[in-house]
């Protein structure tokens, strides 16, 4: 699926070390979820290339900073533009390592660089401020400062967007970054991070350590001193590991980890935009994303009709290779995950669920997407993120259950409603415990909203004016006229 790249100096396979490209004693292969067939093999680095990134880093930190925030923004926005004029050619590695349908794969893209285009702006727009007079021999100042060396553990699902969410605003705020990309999605991160070397950044700036051995990786990034900052994507369980990895270095964090999304249909909701909400929502990726529903509540009044109309769209849905024409779901990344799905439908009808549509293994590292009637909370899919296309629908009778039910997790990512009443609106929005509320949609990511979580979903925001601050540093003057 590679060989006919428009530009095949995109296929890189080595890491990127203060502006050099590093091929590293040992390679790794990159397969194809689609076939199983090996892509590349890629430079497998470790804990002592990641020490040799922070230093380039660190070194390349003192002149990026110094730079005005004009200077900085032409160069993201070059980069923006790269990633643009490639968008294509970054599809297709998409597709090839990740398996997501290539229309996907463009809007990912798309999506992944806007957060260039708008933390380039943003750069532009770091102001600190001036306070009121307290003793009027005296000024006070605050300033907004570059934290210093960041680093960014991303994950498989998003290969780029999870790059660029955590990279453009800590480039654009003038910190330098070490990026270790998910093993199994290297390249497209590799030929991102060629993009930012053809826009422009100076040498350590940008920096990617590719390896197997993450928690050697990870080890390295938390233990230094150095990094003052760390961004992590991926599962609750990696989250807390690095949580307590950056303590005795008192690393500020930014962590976006798991979800387990309601997807509350009431009675009064438009059936047919909600059905089409809750496919966007549910079979994006796979089922493979963060913020996927992964548990629908329906009303009793509603919920055979949602569930036959839902039942009837999915089974039209066309599984298969990604860059097939008109394929709506790819396979998943790994074959852990199909074995995930399968328990996860397993247990459920074991529980008393009933499948409406799917439910089975396909060839490989495929899955029909799935739709399972009759849920209920004994059940796993109640209380793990499947990651996968299986949507389980439970039955409720009255608002306050529904919200009861939505908060009963740990998690609090995403969280989907839809609802015509206006009061119901308000007092669900306000009573869901979730970093973000889609009212009405099933889609709600974009560059320029606050995206992250509450309770065990995470710490801080990405994207939006708010995504910036995690890289800043606030120093405050207090100026005396002698
Ligand atoms: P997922 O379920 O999305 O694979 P993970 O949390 O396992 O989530 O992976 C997300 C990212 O974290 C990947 O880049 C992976 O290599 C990395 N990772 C996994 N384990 C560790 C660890 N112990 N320390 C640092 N990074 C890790």
């Amino acid at each position: 699926p590679l060989a006919d790249l428009a530009d095949p100096s995109l296929l890189i396979t080595d890491g990127l070390i203060n502006g050099r490209w590093l091929k590293g004693r040992q390679r790794f292969d990159v397969l194809d979820p689609a076939s199983g067939h090996k892509l590349a093999d890629v430079a497998d680095l470790g804990a002592r290339e990641t020490r040799t990134a922070i230093e380039a880093a660190n070194a390349a930190w003192g002149p990026w900073r110094s730079k005005s925030a004009k200077e900085r923004f032409a160069v993201l926005m070059r980069w923006y533009e790269l990633l643009m004029q490639h968008q294509e050619d970054l599809a297709r590695l998409m597709t090839a390592e990740q398996g997501k349908p290539l229309a996907e794969a463009r809007a990912e893209v798309a999506y992944g660089a806007s957060f260039v285009q708008w933390f380039a702006e943003e750069a532009k727009r770091v102001s600190g401020q001036t306070l009121a007079t307290y003793d009027a021999n005296k000024r006070y100042l605050v300033l907004k400062q570059p934290i210093g060396v960041c680093a960014a553990i991303t994950p498989w699902n998003f290969p780029l967007a999870m790059i660029t969410r955590k990279v453009a605003p800590a480039l654009a705020a003038g910190c330098t970054v070490v990026i270790k990309p998910a093993e199994l999605t290297p390249l497209t991160a590799l030929a991102a991070a060629e993009l930012a070397q053809r826009a422009g950044f100076p040498a350590g700036v940008v920096n990617v350590v590719t390896g197997t051995d993450a928690p050697a990786i990870g080890q390295a990034l938390c233990e230094s001193a150095v990094v003052r900052h760390l961004s992590f994507t991926g599962s609750t369980e990696v989250g807390r590991i690095l949580m307590a990895q950056c303590a005795p270095t008192v690393k500020k964090l930014s962590l976006e980890l798991g979800g387990n999304a309601p997807f509350i249909v009431f009675d009064d909701a438009d059936l047919d935009s909600a059905v089409e909400g809750a496919l966007a929502s549910k079979y994006r990726n796979a089922g493979q994303t963060c913020v996927c529903a992964n548990r629908l509540y329906v009303q009793d009044g509603v919920y055979e009709v949602f569930v036959k109309k839902l039942a009837a769209r999915v089974k039209a849905m066309k599984v298969g290779n990604g860059f097939e024409e008109g394929v709506s779901v790819g396979p998943l990344i790994e074959p852990a995950a199909l074995a995930k799905v399968d328990k996860h439908v397993k247990d459920a009808l074991k529980k008393g669920a009933r499948i409406v549509t799917g439910g089975k293994r396909l060839r490989g590292q495929f899955f029909e997407p799935t739709v399972l009637a009759d849920a209920s909370d004994k059940m796993l899919v109640a209380r793990e993120e499947t990651f996968g296309p299986l949507a389980p629908v439970f039955r409720f009778h009255t608002e306050q259950e529904a919200i009861a039910a939505a908060n009963a997790t740990e998690f609090g990512l995403a969280s989907y409603f839809y609802a015509r009443d206006v009061g119901r609106i308000t007092r669900v929005s306000e009573q869901l415990e979730y970093g973000m509320v889609g009212i009405n949609t099933g889609l709600i990511s974009t560059e320029h909203v606050p995206f992250g979580g509450v309770k065990q979903s995470g710490l801080g925001r990405e994207g939006s004016v708010h995504g910036i601050e995690e890289y800043l540093e606030i120093k405050y003057l207090c100026l005396a006229d002698v």
